[in-house]
């Protein structure tokens, strides 16, 4: 087995080497080039990332496996081709889209995401699905590129989409970090644990992306970090914003401008909220006073009493009294 994944890698390393090659050097690859240079990536990050571009053939990956020596059924359990069921024969799993190689934590190719071109190619993301290599519960995005910049820096930043690491890359964000296709999960926290503490979260602004961030800041306050969440504008997420307000923006008003991790719960609560509404106001001050009852430390704790209170024009006494309720009720 240990040779047989061995084997795996080297089928992705050396056809990954491929679609790179395809995309930067020959005619079919020009229109995904065009799309990529269009859509803001650098050459540099095109060739940092090994970006490249498979072939529309149903049997281009096939065939040039095959001519390698690789056994097509390992390669099936790879991912990188499928199988008919009514006959033997095999074809390519990525066809006509842009290949991003995605890299375990030793830096060898496991993977790919493979984007479609055209808007109405559907879906616009195919990923390999889980394989004896690809952990998909484990893997971060970049996380061999950024490893040393997450030591130094002591902290990473999590982005939604591995786009947006690229993005952020090109724009001297070096420490960023994408999961691939799934949920953001304990073993991922595990992975970081080992070198930081800290992550910052720059999501999507979207309602999914807002959900995402507050799954896995809460995940991550679980296993110890501390967390800011980086907030952009209406709709955009952070490859959108650079390509909009440049890079220097993004680093100064985005990443460098992060809410903690309590005002982001604060904010996240208000959302979709119309707090002159009676109803719904109470329920954003019962959420508030919830996570509150939380805090350990005091004088955060005052803290955050006080402002409630003062918005909302209430006594101390009485967020006080219902505060001791809650700390009763936890324990
Ligand atoms: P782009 O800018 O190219 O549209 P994005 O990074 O903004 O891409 P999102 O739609 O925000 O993409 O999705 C974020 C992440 O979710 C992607 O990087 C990808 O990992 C995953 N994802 C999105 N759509 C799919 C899909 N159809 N299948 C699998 N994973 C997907
Ligand atoms: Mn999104
Ligand atoms: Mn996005
Ligand atoms: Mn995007």
């Amino acid at each position: 087995i240990p040779n047989d994944h061995a084997k795996m890698i080297e089928a992705h390393e050396l056809i990954a080497k491929f679609y790179h090659h395809l995309l930067l050097n020959t005619d079919e690859g020009t229109a995904a080039l065009e799309y990529l240079l269009n859509r803001g990536f650098t050459r540099e990050s095109i060739s940092k990332f090994q970006i490249g571009y498979s072939l529309p053939e149903w049997d281009f990956s096939v065939k040039f496996l095959e001519k390698r020596g690789y056994s097509l059924e390992l390669m099936k359990r790879a991912g990188l081709i499928g199988a008919r069921d009514n006959d033997d024969s095999y074809f390519d799993r990525f066809r006509n889209r842009i290949m991003f190689p995605l890299q375990n934590s030793k830096g060898k190719i496991v993977g790919f995401s493979a984007r479609a071109i055209e808007p109405d190619d559907q879906p616009k993301y195919l990923n390999t699905s889980e394989t004896e290599v690809f952990n998909k519960s484990s893997l971060l995005y970049n996380f061999h590129a950024a490893r040393s910049h997450i030591r130094k820096q002591s902290f990473a930043v999590l982005f939604e989409g591995f786009a947006d690491v690229i993005s952020a890359d090109a724009a001297g964000i070096k420490n960023g970090l994408a999961v691939m296709g799934t949920s953001f999960t304990q073993k991922h926290a595990q992975e970081l644990r080992r070198l930081i503490d800290a992550v910052t979260l720059c999501f999507d602004s979207d309602q999914a992306g807002a959900e995402a961030a507050y799954k896995a800041g809460n995940l991550l306050v679980d296993q110890g970090f501390t967390i800011t969440v980086a907030i952009l504008p209406n709709g955009l997420d952070p490859d959108d914003y650079i390509r909009k307000y440049g890079t220097e923006k993004f680093r100064t008003d985005v990443i460098g401008n992060g809410y903690t991790w309590m005002a982001y719960k604060l904010y996240y609560f208000r959302q979709g909220k119309n707090l002159q509404n009676e109803g719904e106001k109470l329920q954003y001050i019962e959420e508030v006073i919830t996570e509150i009852s939380k805090l350990t430390n005091p004088v955060e704790r005052d803290l955050y009493i006080r402002q409630l209170a003062e918005e909302f024009s209430l006594s101390l006494d009485a967020l006080t009294e219902q505060l001791k309720q809650l700390n009763k009720t936890h324990q």
